[in-house]
């Protein structure tokens, strides 16, 4: 059996305990992992004074294969978000979001098969962290939106909608307002459309687009959109199908993967061993399907899909009693049965 080495970031807040959650479930998967396990964040800046210390880029340069909990950025303290200073710095132009229903889970939408791929712009737009004061009491913040980053997303977007044969691709903008700048991004996506004619393309303004996603969510397929869009639709689809605590994320470059979840380090419960880990358990199938562990891959989704119907051992946020080890025991359990 082939072992692959992976860089594991905790992260802060509830990112050690969802962590801890998934390493001991992709290692119950049948698959063989080396955690390379490497601090980022508020532990990192007390225990070594950076934020993002240079090991986990040297980590992440042997393994090329990242799974990362959330990690917390000092508001307004000069520091540049971790998230974004990663996707930058390995090219991590992706980020991909499936959206799915899981059966057995009550939440408003229930009755609806949703299953929505979001590709979200993952390197600039209003992220480049290009603000300046102009004048005391003015500053300036800066959209960035390039020709070939733009291009980049729609065609991930669409060689995946073409190996997945989903049928529609919806790019979501404000081109309205926006003119030059969203206006290049939809041309990139409309000139990207048209070298592959078998999938449907349609466009749609952000608000609007938010209404659409509550009111009839099952009628979308695979989403595009630049890096800010990308961010508030994720967690409004996570929304419709349980809450952040449900939706995993890939940020894919071409040499690097880092697999984490939507979510946050949700300081409300951390330590408490409250937390949801299943975003970064299904992040975690991501990353075995790309390491090519396909049976691992198929084997972990299946036993949280089944715990979920089950719906005896789910966590809090999902309406649920029990606790983070308690829903990581019965997925292994679920593992180790079959
Ligand atoms: P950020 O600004 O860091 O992206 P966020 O705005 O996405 O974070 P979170 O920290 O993810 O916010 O938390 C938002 C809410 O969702 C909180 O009330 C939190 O408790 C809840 N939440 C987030 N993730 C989970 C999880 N894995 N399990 C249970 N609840 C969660």
């Amino acid at each position: 059996m082939m072992t692959h080495p992976v860089t594991l970031i905790p992260g802060d807040g509830i990112g050690p305990e969802v962590a801890d959650a998934t390493a001991r479930a992709v290692e119950a998967s049948g698959a063989s992992v080396e955690w390379d396990r490497v601090e980022a964040g508020l532990h990192a800046l007390a225990e070594y004074g950076q934020l993002l210390p240079d090991d986990v880029f040297a980590s992440l340069e042997a393994t090329g294969v990242g799974l990362k909990g959330p990690t917390a950025t000092p508001i307004a303290g000069g520091h540049q978000s971790i998230n974004v200073a990663l996707r930058k710095k390995l090219g991590l132009y992706t980020n991909f979001r499936p959206v799915r229903m899981l059966a057995g889970l009550r939440t408003r939408f229930h009755d609806l098969p949703l299953d929505i791929a979001i590709f979200r712009e993952n390197t600039e737009d209003l992220y480049s962290g290009l603000e300046h004061e102009v004048v005391p009491g003015v500053v300036e913040s800066l959209k960035i939106i390039t020709r070939n980053a733009s291009l980049r997303i729609a065609r991930a977007a669409f060689a995946y909608a073409r190996r997945e044969r989903r049928h529609k691709v919806t790019a979501i903008h404000k081109a309205n307002i926006m003119k030059l700048s969203d206006g290049l991004f939809l041309r990139c996506c409309r000139e990207t459309a048209a070298e592959f004619p078998e999938i449907e393309y349609q466009e749609l303004i952000v608000d609007n687009a938010c209404m659409q996603l509550v009111m009839r969510p099952e009628t979308f397929d695979v989403l595009v959109m630049p890096n800010l869009y990308g961010d508030i639709i994720s967690d409004l689809a996570a929304g419709l199908v349980g809450g952040l605590g449900i939706v995993p994320g890939a940020n894919l470059g071409d040499r690097h993967a880092v697999f984490e979840a939507v979510h946050g380090t949700a300081p409300d419960i951390a330590g408490k061993g409250l937390a949801n880990p299943t975003a970064l358990m299904q992040s975690a199938v991501l990353m075995l399907a790309h390491l090519n562990e396909r049976e691992a891959a198929e084997r972990l989704q299946s036993a949280i899909e089944r715990v979920y119907a089950e719906g005896k051992h789910l966590t809090g946020d999902v309406g649920g009693k029990a606790g983070t080890a308690e829903f990581t025991d019965a997925v292994i359990r679920t593992m180790d049965a079959r």
